[in-house]
């Protein structure tokens, strides 16, 4: 029987690159598609997974032996600033229902994706595994960073009761293409991107919220997904692993939209909105032990080879253009 991948959320950002990692590396390597392995990529369409019953007929229906679940209401700041509550309750029924259904179909193998929103605010740097739940969450995010805390905590409980391989990631702040590029509720890169290119058509400025000065480590969706594919197949350990670039990778906003300004190149003016939050100021997570255990598990000692930044941006940028009319953009300007 081939093992059935079942990938929650799969058709947003982070699954979209799952799928583009599978189909671009050779077959039957450490990234590539295996043989005895069948991906199932799927979105709220197939099934919302507030709901209990759809959770169970979509597993019903692939019966997953394995499952990267990716599902989640999820938004930058903004968004997480406006929607505490449904952040809160959505976050938690999903899971509770891709994590129950899961143990109760008796799937081998559960990966799930936190955020390095769950780490405590004003904790001693650097973030790392063991600092989860040392104190509460920053007050913008509270919401959706309890949801994500929550599946630490079960994950464990489904160990220790029954036994259950459930596991976590907690990435950084990712970019990519097929990102929601709303102009409110996203992430800050996709929604500077979408935003400089309103701003370029329209010969209007280019304002990015805040002061620019908050430091954030970016990590590249198609690096992340190389590192589902290793955690899927090679990790077994319910100890959530964090996936980002080094602690000392971090930029700053306004580098970030100044390497979208040269990449769209973009000749108008630049502000910053000042009376919007700048969030938190800096949050350096370690990516020690994601490093150690990719290279102790690889062949050859071999190192993870991350996408520079600039580059990883630029391909981001082209790809917005190159789809705008298929991107998710929110509301069309
Ligand atoms: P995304 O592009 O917005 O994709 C989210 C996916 O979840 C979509 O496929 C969406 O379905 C699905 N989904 C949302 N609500 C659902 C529901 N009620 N039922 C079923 N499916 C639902 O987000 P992403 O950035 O790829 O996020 C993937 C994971 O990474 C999430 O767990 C997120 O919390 C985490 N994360 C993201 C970031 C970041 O910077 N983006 C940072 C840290 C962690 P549709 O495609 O049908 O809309
Ligand atoms: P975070 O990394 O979880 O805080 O989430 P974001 O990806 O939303 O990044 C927030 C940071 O980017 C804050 O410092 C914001 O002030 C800044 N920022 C600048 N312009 C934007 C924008 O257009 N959208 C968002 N979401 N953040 C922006």
């Amino acid at each position: 029987m081939p093992d059935v991948i079942l990938v929650t959320g799969g058709r947003g950002l982070v699954g979209n690159a799952i799928r583009h990692v599978l189909d671009t590396e050779p077959p039957n390597t450490r990234y590539g598609r295996r043989d005895g392995e069948t991906w199932v990529f799927v979105g709220s369409r197939d099934a919302d997974l507030r709901d209990a019953a759809a959770t169970k007929a979509l597993f019903e229906k692939y019966k997953p032996t394995h499952v990267v679940h990716l599902a989640a209401l999820v938004g930058g700041l903004f968004m997480n600033m406006k929607y505490k509550l449904s952040m809160l309750r959505d976050n938690i029924h999903i899971n509770d229902n891709v994590l129950h259904t899961s143990y109760t179909t008796g799937v081998q193998k559960l990966v799930s994706c936190l955020s390095t929103c769950v780490f405590p605010d004003g904790i001693t740097p650097p973030l790392r595994e063991d600092k989860i739940h040392l104190g509460p969450p920053h007050d913008s995010n509270f919401g959706y960073a309890h949801a994500k805390r929550l599946v630490d905590i079960a994950n464990r409980a489904y160990k220790e009761e029954f036994g259950c391989n459930f596991t976590a990631a907690i990435p950084t702040n990712i970019y990519g293409p097929h990102d929601n590029y709303d102009l409110e509720d996203s992430h800050v890169i996709p929604g500077l991107i979408h935003k400089c290119y309103l701003a370029k058509k329209n010969n209007t400025p280019f304002v990015v919220a805040g002061s620019g000065k908050p430091l954030r480590q970016f990590v590249f969706s198609r690096d992340l997904a190389k590192m589902f594919i290793w955690q899927l197949r090679e990790y077994n350990d319910v100890e959530p692993i964090i996936f980002s670039v080094g602690e000392d990778d971090d930029v700053s906003i306004r580098y970030v939209a100044e390497q979208i300004v040269k990449a769209f190149d973009f000749k108008g003016e630049t502000k910053f909105d000042t009376s919007k939050s700048d969030g938190q100021y800096r949050k350096p997570a370690s990516n020690e032990k994601l490093l150690r255990l990719v290279r102790e598990t690889s062949k050859d000692n071999e190192q993870f080879k991350f996408t520079p930044f600039e580059q990883g941006l630029k391909e981001s940028v082209d790809w917005f253009i190159a789809n705008y009319d298929q991107a998710r953009v929110g509301k069309r300007a």
